[in-house]
């Protein structure tokens, strides 16, 4: 098992389905395979008591926690709202080859859901 096989990637915009942020969206920050977790930009944020340093003065900063991945869906950017994405292989002419390769389309309106 090389592949990562995780609905959800770096940057893709996504919608929080439960916990105290549901329904709010945000950028992937990072992905944590190993625990199928992720880092979502505003959401679930922890607060970290900070000890005065060279960097600041120190007391409280608000941080992101992770969320489990199977609480987050991917937001179309064609329907605009959270989705269900399935995989499918895309051909593309490369000299004299073609090349397959996959992309996440919308279940519901078939647009690519992929971030550049
Ligand atoms: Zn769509």
């Amino acid at each position: 098992m090389s592949t990562r096989k995780t609905h959800i990637k770096d940057n893709d915009l996504v919608s929080v389905l439960s916990g105290k942020d549901k329904g709010k969206t945000g950028r992937v920050l990072g992905i944590i395979p190993s625990k199928n977790r992720a880092v979502v930009e505003g959401v679930q944020m922890i607060k970290q008591h900070m000890r005065p340093n060279q960097m600041g003065q120190g007391g409280v900063v608000e941080k992101e926690g992770t969320v489990h991945l199977s609480n987050l869906k991917l937001v179309c950017p064609k329907c605009n709202a959270p989705t269900r994405t399935k995989r499918q292989v895309f051909e593309r002419e490369a000299g004299t080859r073609t090349k397959k390769y996959r992309l996440r389309v919308c279940k519901k309106c078939g647009a690519v859901a992929e971030q550049e």
